[in-house]
């Protein structure tokens, strides 16, 4: 038996080999899972369940649907997707959990998280995450407005986020070993998966382990758990 984790996946219609890569793990690698964890930022932008096919999601919910009838399949959002609520997990049967979740993973407590918490220098994102992402009056009024209104609200966000992005250095981007140690320490563990910083590694802080999951760009990233331990892999997309 095993457990798989992927994250970062940034599906849309403009990333074809992405959703095909999607598309095949879905349907010919998902089903030996006992369960699947996607840790956030599955989707480029979210803007509202009720605007799934307005970005061609409504055949890839339909694929995830079908995975979770055979799969105990389950969704932390990430700061592109953070907009899925409950008809989210009523169309792809993928329960969802909070952001910092800490699961049984064959025996050894494991925190489970996006991960852009644990990036504190960047403090422009960790603005984001407090006025916007975690704010449910924020959140409840955008998803509110008229569709056409949030397509244009989420293309001017990401503008900026590319902006952003461009303008600071890529070792803000990362996570801080302060905020690290803090996460391990707050939820008393020793071991953890998160995805966000696409940069797959495994990170060894004093005898705990933190797994990093990559992106699917030019390769698939995915952590196979089992009970003999935890293996992280790389596939050409
Ligand atoms: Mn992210």
């Amino acid at each position: 038996m095993h457990t798989y984790f992927i994250s970062d996946l940034h599906l849309t219609p403009e990333r074809p080999n992405a959703i095909k890569a999607f598309t095949d793990f879905m349907t010919l690698k998902a089903h030996s899972a006992e369960k699947l964890y996607i840790l956030g930022d599955l989707f480029e932008y979210w803007i509202g369940d009720d605007a799934a096919s307005l970005i061609g999601a409504e055949p890839l919910l339909s694929m995830m649907r079908a995975a979770s009838t055979h799969t105990d399949c389950y969704f932390i959002a990430g700061n592109r997707d953070f907009l899925v609520r409950d008809d989210f997990s009523n169309m792809t049967g993928f329960k969802i959990l909070p952001d910092e979740t800490v699961v049984d993973l064959y025996g050894t407590p494991t925190l489970l998280l996006h991960g852009d918490s644990l990036c504190t220098d960047d403090q422009k994102h960790q603005q984001f995450r407090t006025q916007m992402m975690t704010n449910n009056q924020f959140c409840d009024h955008f998803l509110s407005l008229p569709i056409p209104e949030r397509i244009e609200t989420a293309k001017q966000a990401r503008m900026q986020s590319g902006e952003h992005k461009a303008g600071i250095s890529m070792d803000i981007m990362d996570v801080t070993l302060e905020a690290v140690d803090q996460a391990f320490n707050d939820h008393h563990v020793s071991q953890m998966i998160h995805g966000h910083t696409h940069r797959q590694a495994t990170h060894d802080h004093n005898g705990k382990t933190r797994y990093v999951l990559g992106d699917w760009d030019k390769t698939s990233s995915v952590i196979t758990a089992n009970a003999n331990g935890i293996v992280i892999k790389n596939e050409k997309i």
